[in-house]
């Protein structure tokens, strides 16, 4: 492979798409939600279940026969995206493939450094090319299936090249970085390891708003002045120095309704997206609240920490499973010790095996993160049945009554059911409208 011919193609492939305006926000027909009025809400029941029950009783079977089907075929897309990097492993180690691209890298790049981030943006790009089938059937049919994309084929392909733009990039950098750790740091590795990612993810935290988000979607301020009041009043109250609230056009992908809040230190930003703007003041009032509890919770900084830690933990079991492998299969695949980088396919796939096995820590990190939120912005905006309303918006894309052992398991947010359940004790308990 050229390197020359490579960075072309990545740079050609970032102007295919370029920023569109976008006239109204999306919406899924496949989805309905039984629409009420003021007297309905005046009349809902104060009693928490009861309450809880009223609002999920908007919900007409089939939307939610067609939630539960889409968002329990994730769980089998959990197993498949795993196999994935199995598939890559076995592709990339047979006939030494990689071993021969460390060679290739080696003499482009010639420092260790240099080799080891020329080997990262060939396995990035293997890794897209391999997983390309799964991605094409879970992001673009399925989500056309379920009624949820808005794009068609060429613009959304010429988003993924952007993605393995953006990817090949971060891989690079993050290979070349880790393998650096390994050949200095010898059998204490994991730890320095641990450090490197710790570094990329604030690097990515750093970088995401200012240079990664804007390939995708076009962020300006919130323009609706009674929005912009609202959402500015509620920061100003705890002390958020948020000049400003983002609004960017999602609905040219997707008519899912979110929010977030992005960034770290001073690149932190609140930003709604489009589909949610069509929403009612006390829903868009709640959902802020929400993004604000992130930030005044400082849940940026508890999740680096917690998925540092478990980062280590995968790092630790790593170092367990590839001494073993290696001793196994060194001289076949053509492999030199863990500081080899060739044997990166191997390091992708077991540490992919400890995060699927993992799946149910990582949801529950971010899920309690969610519940927080959810708590704080119920205090801030005082909005239980915005926020209600905008919970039942999100069955769209995400089951809405489950078993408390699938929710634990397979729910990175709490279900609606919970969280409309956690809004009605709120204005249960304080005697809220
Ligand atoms: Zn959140």
């Amino acid at each position: 492979m050229d390197l020359k011919k490579f960075a072309t193609a990545v740079l050609l492939a970032l102007t295919i798409v370029s920023p569109r305006a976008v006239t109204a926000a999306a919406q899924n027909p496949q989805f309905q939600v039984i629409p009420v009025d003021d007297a309905w809400r005046a009349a809902l029941p104060r009693d928490a279940d009861a309450a809880t029950k009223a609002y999920l009783d908007r919900l007409p079977p089939a939307t939610v026969a067609r939630s539960n089907a889409y968002f329990e075929g994730g769980y089998w897309l959990l197993l498949w995206n795993y196999l994935v990097w199995i598939v890559i492993a076995a592709i990339l180690l047979t006939g030494q493939r990689s071993a021969r691209m460390r060679d290739w890298a080696q003499r482009v790049g010639r420092v260790g450094l240099f080799r080891d981030a020329i080997y990262g943006a060939f396995f990035a790009t293997a890794a897209f090319v391999i997983g390309l089938p799964l991605t094409i059937y879970e992001e673009f049919v399925r989500e056309h299936q379920y009624g949820m994309a808005t794009q068609t084929f060429g613009p959304w392909f010429g988003e993924q090249l952007i993605g393995l733009g953006v990817s090949v990039v971060i891989t690079a950098i993050g290979v070349g970085m880790l393998y650096a750790a390994i050949r200095r740091a010898g059998e204490n590795w994991w730890l320095w390891g641990t450090g490197v990612a710790v570094a990329l993810a604030i690097l990515v935290l750093l970088a995401g708003p200012v240079w990664i988000d804007p390939l995708f979607n076009t962020y300006k301020p919130v323009q609706d002045p009674q929005i912009k009041a609202a959402a500015l009043a509620m920061a100003k109250a705890d002390g958020v120095p948020v000049d400003n609230v983002y609004q960017f056009d999602a609905s040219r992908q997707t008519t899912r309704v979110s929010a977030n809040v992005s960034g770290i230190f001073g690149s932190a930003a609140v930003r709604l997206n489009d589909n949610l703007l069509r929403a009612s003041l006390p829903e868009i009032r709640a959902v802020m609240g929400h993004e604000l509890g992130h930030y005044v919770l400082n849940h940026v900084y508890k999740a680096i920490l917690e998925f540092g830690a478990l980062f280590m933990a995968g790092f630790l079991f790593v170092q367990w499973a590839m001494k073993r492998l290696q001793a196994r299969f060194s001289e076949r695949f053509g492999l030199r010790g863990v500081a080899d980088v060739a044997g990166l396919p191997v390091f992708a796939a077991v540490f992919a095996t400890f995060f699927f096995l993992a799946t149910p820590i990582k949801n529950t990190i971010i899920r309690v993160q969610e519940i927080e939120a959810d708590r704080f912005g119920f205090n801030l905006a005082r909005e239980p049945l915005g926020a209600a309303e905008a919970y039942l918006k999100v069955t769209e894309y995400r089951k809405p009554n489950p078993s408390p052992m699938e929710e634990f398991v397979f729910f990175d947010h709490p279900s609606t059911r919970f969280r409309i359940h956690d809004a009605m004790r709120w204005r249960e308990a304080m005697g809220s409208p």
